[in-house]
């Protein structure tokens, strides 16, 4: 499935494959997003269920008809970016592709203190390219985004997430599992019962991963400054193409366990 645009609705909005949609909705849809009559997006409605719904316009403003309901959804329940420093050589395809089937959002690739050059635009397009195919092979309904290559320092300014986590190899930092199974409230992570997930954006999450010789000093006390909480991923000092690939495992099993 192509890349389709989100809306998070409210199980009353809907009646007869209709969806009544605020003002809000239609101004975000129409406005934000640029979507006309005709166009797809994807409603949720918080509890697990996401519909492939169709805009349609009307003298008194827009609303969607459902098309059809979307039964198998292969996103995690959790909205994950991944923030990872680029690696030397072709490192990044491998990181892209890897955390691509595990499920993440979007990824930022950073260039930080003990990186090299920034990237050109063709290794950028390369990755989109790995990304939509891992996608599509993973049967993803989603196909992440790659940002463009930008600073690590301009990357925590615009980190909105809510929670914020940078791997950092060495120091006694809490285990991001701790983290994770700590800071969401159950239902959403290791729930016994049936875990409806929240919708994409309820919870976000954002994973800081160094380069080759590790973040410096005054990038981790920066990214604290930022309200990013310095993680371990164990005992082990993992390469950099590995570490975003163990942190995205243990959100995938920390939500989707249940
Ligand atoms: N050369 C550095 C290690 C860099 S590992 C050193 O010897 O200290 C590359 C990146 O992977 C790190 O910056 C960190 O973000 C992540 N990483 C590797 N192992 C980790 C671990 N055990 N816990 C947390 N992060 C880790």
């Amino acid at each position: 499935m192509p890349q389709l645009q989100r809306l998070a609705i409210t199980a009353p909005q809907i009646c007869d494959r209709k969806i009544d949609l605020t003002r809000e909705q239609q101004h975000y849809l129409n406005r934000v997003l640029r979507l006309h009559a005709g166009d797809r997006f994807i409603a949720m409605d918080g509890r697990g269920h996401w519909w492939l719904a169709v805009l349609e316009a009307r003298e008194t403003g827009l609303f969607a008809s459902i098309a059809e309901e979307i039964a198998v959804n292969r996103e995690l329940p959790v909205e994950v970016t991944l923030m990872a420093a680029l690696p030397k050589g072709n490192g990044f395809d491998e990181v892209v592709r890897q955390a691509t089937e595990l499920g993440v959002a979007s990824i930022v690739p950073v260039t930080s203190d003990r990186t090299l050059l920034k990237p050109s635009d063709q290794k950028v397009d390369r990755w989109r390219r790995i990304a939509a195919e891992a996608a599509e092979q993973s049967e993803r309904q989603f196909v992440p985004t790659i940002l463009d290559p930008i600073s690590f320092e301009f990357a925590l300014k615009d980190s909105a997430q809510k929670s914020r986590y940078i791997c950092v190899a060495r120091g006694e930092n809490r285990h991001l599992w701790d983290c994770l199974i700590g800071s969401f409230d159950p239902p959403f992570v290791g729930a016994v019962s049936p875990c409806p997930p929240p919708a994409w954006g309820e919870l976000s999450i954002v994973i800081a991963v160094g380069p080759e010789g590790g973040w410096t000093e005054g990038e981790v006390k920066r990214a604290i400054e930022f309200n990013f909480e310095a993680v371990s991923l164990g005992s082990r000092i993992l390469r950099a193409v590995t570490a975003p690939i163990v942190a995205l495992s243990l959100v995938g099993a920390a939500f989707e366990k249940c």
